[in-house]
Order: structure tokens, then sequence, then C-alpha cells
């Protein structure tokens, strides 16, 4: 029995996502533009699909537009925007603290001539709304931040900035990367002001290769790949049916299990907490998480590299950090300040509705013979 606690990396596919996706495959497997009675039932499936996904990203269908995941999604938002609003300036604001696609878009956009300003967290992890406001100026043309930090939990102020940013700089773009807020909170874009956003199917229990984009109405970005003019012209190719299908199935399954998946998820964070006061009460908490999904913190003493490898013989799978930084040393950390023996031996633990007790105990089980034995060497 594996036990899997990485589920900010990747969730396993839900068994009614992975139907969904096999029907889409091999039975129902019309393309969405042919004229015939397959094409229709195809076509029918992908309205469907795109109104379920289009009410859990709170947004109308026609401003939903099935891309292949959060990392197409950011790329599409921060290159379509600098592109769109590149006559009226060339700064953009972000945080220091977001996933690698947005740091890398920023960074190439540096390249190409614009500014970017980082704002960095406090000790906790929390970015201060008032800071990204002080740093709007009369040529920002984007603010581009994550909801939730996908390695610390917290969530980020997108309320405040988008409302301030209505009245202090309304020539900007607004874009959240929502990828690690769907299904732990609410998703409001019209009440943030936020133009743009973006989520990833394979974080809730859809298969990986697909994400959804929110494009308000009013903002018109450019395509940037042309063909059939599928997803209304914005986004070209035949739509990959089974993962969209799987993706809505994913979502109706999250939706109606809601309530009770976020108490699961916050009654075993208590329990881990609990068991980790008890067993290792001299580990250090990184972070102050608003969601009960995500937890890090330190064994000082123990390279998380190394006790990733204990846990994994015992079948327990943690990370250090974010799956996309493949064991560089966890920016989002080094932004909070925390020292290098603290952030070396960080570990983070992330929630899914499935785990159980079980798969904490097995953790802490893990955890207790690893620091034994790295610690005594
Ligand atoms: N943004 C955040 C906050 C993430 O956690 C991730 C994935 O780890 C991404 C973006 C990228 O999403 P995808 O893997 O769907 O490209």
């Amino acid at each position: 029995m594996i036990h899997y606690l990485d589920n900010s990396a990747t969730t396993m596919v839900l068994p009614e996502a992975r139907e969904a996706a096999v029907h889409a495959m091999c039975e129902a497997f019309g393309n969405p533009s042919s004229l015939h009675a397959m094409g229709i039932d195809a076509a029918r499936s992908l309205k469907e699909s795109r109104e379920t996904v289009a009410a859990v990203m709170g947004c109308t269908a026609a401003e939903l537009y099935f891309v292949s995941g959060g990392t197409e999604g950011i790329n599409t938002a921060i290159f379509g925007a600098a592109r769109k609003n590149r006559h009226l300036g060339k700064h953009i604001i972000t945080t220091t603290i977001e996933h690698a696609a947005t740091t890398q878009a920023c960074k190439r956009l540096e390249s190409q001539g614009y500014t970017v300003t980082y704002i960095a967290p406090d000790a906790e992890g929390h970015i201060a709304a008032q800071e990204i406001i002080d740093a709007c100026k009369a040529d920002t043309i984007l603010v581009t931040m994550m909801l939730v930090n996908n390695e610390v939990g917290t969530v980020l102020p997108v309320a405040e900035v988008g409302k301030a940013l209505r009245q202090k700089c309304p020539q900007a773009l607004f874009h959240i990367d929502a990828v690690q807020g769907l299904f732990r909170v609410p998703l409001t874009p019209k009440k943030w002001n936020c133009d743009l956003m973006s989520v990833s199917g394979h974080k809730i229990g859809a298969p990986k290769g697909i994400g959804a984009f929110y494009m308000k109405r009013e903002v018109r970005l450019a395509p940037y790949i042309v063909g059939g003019g599928q997803e209304s012209g914005f986004r070209s190719g035949t739509e990959p049916m089974p993962q969209i299908a799987a993706f809505a199935a994913a979502c109706k399954v999250r939706s109606a299990n809601l309530e009770q998946d976020l108490a699961h998820v916050a009654e075993l964070k208590a329990y881990l907490t609990e068991q980790m006061k008890q067993r290792l009460p001299w580990a250090k908490w990184n972070g102050a998480p608003d969601v009960p999904h995500v937890v890090n913190f330190s064994l000082p003493g123990c390279k998380s590299e190394v006790m990733l490898r204990v846990l994994e013989s015992k079948k327990v799978f943690v990370s250090a950090g974010s799956a996309c930084s493949k064991g560089k040393e966890s920016h989002v950390l080094h932004a909070m300040g925390l020292d290098k023996a603290r952030i070396d031996s960080a570990l983070r633990v992330s929630f899914a509705p499935q785990n159980t007790r079980e798969d904490i105990d097995a953790l802490i089980d893990g955890l207790e013979a690893g620091a034994k034995m790295l610690r005594r060497k």
C-alpha cells in the first residue's frame, strides 16, 4: 500500500475522471468540429464540460478556454498581456514566491526590455497587498500573482489587490495563478476584479495535460496558436476531449463533496500536527498556511533528499518543495528568510481527500525512523 502525500505536485486520477476519459477515447471519440452525429455528440460533451468547469471557476462558459495546464495558462496570460498592453508601458508586478511558470515568463520579458518588480513575502509566507499596490506606476501593465502558494499554503490577498488596481492602475491587467486554489478556496474572479486566471486539472484528480484559462469577456488577448479556430479562435487545435471530459468529471465529484473534503483535510492536518508535536516536537514549522492542504516543516539535521529516500523505502511519498524545482533550494523558503540548514531539511506534505490517518501514521513512523538514523550520523 502506498502513502501518497504529495498532492500539490499532482494527484491520482479519480475513477469518475478515468471513466470519462476512456469513454471519450474509445466510444464517443468524434471530433467536436465534425458535422455528423458523432461530431455533434462530442460538441455537446465539450459544451457541457465547459459549463461544468466554468461554474467552478466562477465565470461564464464563454470566458473559459481549455489549455494544456497551469503553465500554458500562465504563459498565455503573461505574454498575452505584455503584448496587448505594450503601447501603455513595460512594467510588471509579481511576487518572489511564484511558480517557475510565472518567474520564467517574467524573466524572458525582462530580457526583452520589460521591467519586473518582485514583491517579497514576510517570514510566514504572506504577501502584503499594500506593497503590491505601492509598486503600481503609470506604466504598470500587468500584475500577476498566485492565489495559494504551492509550498507553504498561504493565501495571497487577491481581492484587496484587485480592488486597489481598479482605482490606482486601471490600465493594468490582473492575472491570478489559481492552480493551487481550485477546490481549496472559492474562485470569484469577478469579485476580485481579475481579468485572467489559470487552473490545472491534474491537481484535482483529472489527468495531466489539461487546464482552464479564464479571460474576462472585455479582455481580448490575441490568439497565439492559430489554425482551425477551436476555442472561439483563441487556441486552435482539435480539442483533447478525453482530458476535457475527465477534467469536468473530476470537477463534478470535487464540487459534490467539497464541504466534506475540506473538513476531512482539515482533520488530517490537525492529526498530523498533534502527532508531530508528540513524536517529533523539535520539528520547525515553516510558514503560516491558510489552507489545510499543505504543510511544510523542517527537521534540522536531516537533509530533505535523504529523508525523502528513507520515506520512499517505506512507500511514503512527500516532497522537499515544488516538483518543478527538482532538487534546487526552495525559492519560497529562501524568500521567507529561512536559514540554509532549515531550507535543506524542509519537507512539504500535501493532502488530497483520499488520504487517511493511516497515511499520516506511516509518515510519522518513517520520519521518526529516518530522524533517528540521520541525526545519529
Ligand atoms: N502554478 C502553481 C502554483 C503550481 O503549483 C503549478 C504546478 O505545480 C503550476 C502553476 C503549473 O501547473 P501545470 O503543472 O499544470 O503546468
